[in-house]
């Protein structure tokens, strides 16, 4: 895991930097990643805030509809519209997810956990031993300690 990756929009405008490794990254086969990536699945790096950095452009937030009912906040270019990060509820100003195919590097970056299974795309084949969800998961029974210490720090 490199210490420190780069990504940003498809235009350019947009430049972040992303400090240390995820807390965990989902990749969500649920329909409305689906429909907001107009593909089979997203794939979210969740991280501090305060360890994604803005190095150039101004990323906008677009509410946008999200399976709990309570909206999602899409931070997207102001010019070609690509979706950054997004954030959710109560923990919106502190927990980033990031998305992973934005990074100059998405290699870099393997989920740690395939959920909402229930409505994977049935010619997407998850890799032979990987954690999987038919819909969301028990955070704290999944989650290694230092996962749920550095979240815990973060929405304290
Ligand atoms: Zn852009
Ligand atoms: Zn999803």
């Amino acid at each position: 895991m490199t210490d420190s990756l780069e990504g940003g929009c498809a235009c350019g405008a947009v430049r972040y930097r992303m400090d240390g490794p995820p807390i965990f990254v989902h990749c969500c086969h649920c329909t409305s990643c689906q429909t907001e990536t107009g593909s089979a699945f997203a794939l979210n790096a969740i991280i501090e805030a305060a360890r994604v950095t803005v190095l150039k452009g101004a990323p906008e937030a677009v509410m946008t509809p999200s399976e709990s009912g309570r909206g999602q906040q899409f931070w997207r270019c102001p010019t070609c519209r690509v979706a950054v990060w997004s954030n959710y509820g109560d923990t919106r100003d502190r927990i980033r997810f990031v998305r992973v195919g934005t990074l100059d590097k998405p290699d870099a970056i393997t989920p740690d956990i395939h959920i909402y299974t229930r409505s994977k795309l049935p010619w997407v084949t998850i890799p032979e031993g990987a954690l999987t969800a038919e819909a969301f998961y028990d955070v704290p029974a999944t989650w290694p300690a230092e996962s749920l210490a550095r979240w815990g720090a973060a929405t304290a």
